[in-house]
Order: structure tokens, then sequence, then C-alpha cells
């Protein structure tokens, strides 16, 4: 199958029916960058940066940062990529950043956005570093684990503040810069006609999300198949998030495992999401499915399964078989 994924790398992901759908891939090291030509994405969306900073033994000065940004934008070319600012702790402990913090939840404490917001140099750097390394360019940013609007606004301002200055000092700066937010902790949802507002876009991270809404921990394996990632609550939360960002003219890209498995995708497309960051190796599959499928009978066909609670997966897999949906 893989020569007949070949084939279709520089067609559309486009349906049947004309959407068109698009297709992005995660990335967090140097080594992934060589697959955005393989694969023909639309782009990257997400940089996962602390993947620098797990790999390296000692804290990676504002140099290094640069050249890794500088040199995924340059691979990037004209395809937008979003970089997410470090995402550290919970299940990416980085000894020589948390000293020996020991928490008892480790998924619902000291990370990502929480201690970057009081590790303020490291955000400071981090942000230097990328507006460095975008210098005349757009520069896609957006924070993790946001769970409450203030913290966004907290972040942006710290960038912004970065950028005034080194504007100040003359230094070369993107042409613009584009400010969004991962949603992956439940609460924001319900905060989001306050948010879309003041930001660029928004990119769901459904594997900290499931983890949250289910109170299910992603990392524990007795937990992995009990609860159904195509479960009606879920997919009712989702369409929720994305019919209200939609009202907003804001996009919504899922960049969660979830969109990388193709039953779990057609489901996402069949509540309305029109954008994708997936890991490489599930671009070719992806396409093949998105271009065997026509989007309009479906989102019409989910909206009845999701009404009367039926099982999702079941439906969803009489479907694609029937119509021979790749
Ligand atoms: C997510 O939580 O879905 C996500 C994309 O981020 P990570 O897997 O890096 O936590
Ligand atoms: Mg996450």
């Amino acid at each position: 199958r893989q020569a007949e994924y070949a084939k279709l790398r520089d067609l559309p992901a486009e349906t049947v029916d004309g959407a068109r759908i698009t297709l992005m891939m995660n990335a967090g090291l140097s080594s992934d960058l060589e697959a955005l030509d393989i694969t023909n994405a639309d782009g990257i969306g997400l940089f996962r940066t602390e993947f620098q900073f797990l790999v390296s033994a000692t804290l990676p000065r504002r140099e290094r940062q640069t050249r890794l940004y500088k040199s995924v934008l340059d691979a990037a070319g004209d395809r937008p990529v979003t970089f997410r600012t470090v995402d550290i702790g919970g299940d990416k402990a980085v000894p020589y950043m948390m000293g020996d913090t020991v928490e008892e939840n480790p998924a619902l404490g000291w990370r990502a956005l929480r201690l970057a917001l009081e590790r303020e140099g490291l955000m400071k750097v981090q942000a230097r570093a990328l507006i460095d390394a975008a210098a005349g360019r757009t520069l896609r940013l957006m924070f993790p684990m946001v769970s409450e609007p203030w913290e966004f606004d907290e972040a942006r301002a710290l960038v912004e503040a970065q950028l005034s200055r080194m504007v100040a000092r003359g230094h070369p700066v993107p042409k613009k810069i584009e400010f969004g937010c991962m949603l992956e902790v439940p609460a924001l949802a319900e905060s989001l006609d306050l948010l879309l507002p003041r930001l660029d876009f928004l990119s769901v991270g459904t594997n900290d999300l499931t983890q949250f809404l289910f109170a299910a921990d992603r990392a524990n394996p007795k937990l992995a198949d009990r609860y159904d990632w195509l479960s009606v609550s879920l997919l009712r939360f989702l369409k929720r998030v994305s019919d209200q960002a939609r009202a907003a003219r804001r996009p919504v890209t899922v960049c969660g495992e979830m969109g990388g498995r193709p039953l779990d995708a057609l489901a996402l497309l069949g509540i309305g999401i029109e954008r994708l960051s997936i890991t490489p190796a599930g671009i070719g599959p992806m396409k093949a499915m998105i271009r065997s499928l026509a989007l309009a009978p479906l989102q019409h066909e989910m909206e009845g399964w999701l009404r009367r609670g039926i099982n999702i997966r079941t439906a969803l897999t009489e479907y694609a078989s029937s119509r021979g949906i790749a």
C-alpha cells in the first residue's frame, strides 16, 4: 500500500464532494523534517518544542533553540508551522528543570504553561529564540495546557513584551505573529466565548483532553481500552467546540493521536473538523480515506447518531465498509 500512498503525494486531501481537508504533520526533532517532503503535508500543525529539552542533558541555550526553529521554518518553506511552547512535566519530566519535584498526580500538576509562566526566564528565552528564528516570516505560536483565558493572556503578553524589546533594539522580527491556544483541559471549553475573540486559532489536544474528560490516565495500560475515543460524550464535546469556533471564525485543528487513526478521523470529519495534524506515517492512509469520502452525507448521519446516542464505532465501521471508504 506504500506505493499506492506515494501516488497520492501530490493530490489534495479533498473529499469526493469537494471539501478540502488540511492535513498537517506533528513533529518535534530535526529528524522529523524529512517527512515534510515525503508526505507533502500541508504544514506542521504541532511542533513539540519540548523534545529538544527532553533529549538534552542540560537546558538548551537560546542559540541552539533558534537554530532548531530556523531549520524547521526553512524546511517548511511556504507551509505553515505551529510551534508549541515547552510542554514539560506530566509524562514529560525534565530532571534539570524540575529538580526533585515529586508530585502525586503529575498529569494534573506543575506542567506545561503552569511551569513556564512561573519559570519566566525559560519562556522569555524561548520567545526570543522563536522571534529571532521567524524574522521576516509569520510566526505561529500556541500554548499548552491552558485552563483559563488569563493564562493565555499572560503568555501572550510575555511574548509581546519580548517582541517590543527586540524591536526597540533594532532586531529583525517576524512579519506577523499568530497566537493560538491548545484546548486540552475541559474547563477551557466553558470559556470559549471569552477566549476565541482574543486568539487566532485553536488546537485540540485529544490525548490530554480525553485523559481529563474521562478521568483516565493516558499512560496507564490498564485503562487503555476502557473508554472508546469514539464515545458520544467526547464527540458531542468536540462538536460543540468546533461549532463554536466556526461561529467565531477561528480555525480549529485536532493534533492528538486520535486524528491519526482513520476511523477516528472519519468521526472528526463527521462532526465538522477540517484540519488535522497527525503523525507523518498516517498521512498517506488518511489522504486515501479522505479522497474516498463524501463528507456531507456523513455529517448528516453523524448528527442523528450523536442525538440518538448509538454506538458510533459500530455505526461508522458499517458506514465506511458499505461505502468503500478506505
Ligand atoms: C495532546 O495532548 O493531545 C497533545 C497533542 O499534546 P501531547 O501529546 O504532546 O501532550
Ligand atoms: Mg497534551
